[in-house]
């Protein structure tokens, strides 16, 4: 068994769809970024090569280069999960904070976690989804973050 941990944050930015674990919420801005902005992928995806200790996403999906603008975040996640495979581990379970003053998420929990399962092949109820608010204290009041603790275990 192995632990790892990740996180991201990115800004909130009107016009763009709002995406966490790969779901679609239903919000008046999206998150700013090179790819989807998917603070949730990005930060387990970085938490399963840390497991790994396969470095992080940014060596692969550089924010430079123009093949990866706009990438569906499912790809990094992907990537991160066939990363694991070579070392073969693979994800036991998963516990996700997301720090958002706004939209508030709770009744997201749910679908979010069923995405990320899907995407990862493994039960829903390896997947735990929380939020928090933070009052602009730890992430500005205009972005979301997401902390990830990832458990792998050998195939
Ligand atoms: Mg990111």
């Amino acid at each position: 068994m192995r632990v790892g941990f990740g996180f991201d944050s990115h800004e909130l930015a009107e016009g763009r769809p709002l995406k966490l674990g790969g779901t679609l919420i239903d919000f008046e801005k999206g998150l700013r970024g090179h790819s989807d902005g998917d603070v949730v992928l990005h930060a387990l995806s970085d938490a399963i090569l840390g497991a790994c200790a396969r470095g992080d996403i940014g060596v692969k999906f550089r924010d430079d280069d123009e093949r990866t603008s706009g990438l569906d975040s499912k790809e990094i996640i992907k990537f991160a999960l066939s990363q694991a495979a070579e070392s073969k581990m693979k994800l036991r379970n998963a516990d996700l904070v997301i720090v958002a003053d706004q939209p508030r998420l709770n009744r997201h929990y749910e679908s979010i976690a069923d995405s990320i399962s899907e995407q990862c092949s493994v039960p829903p109820s390896s997947i735990s989804v929380k939020s928090k608010t933070t009052e602009g204290t730890l992430v500005s009041r205009n972005a979301i973050a997401c902390f990830a603790i990832v458990l792998l275990e050998e195939m």
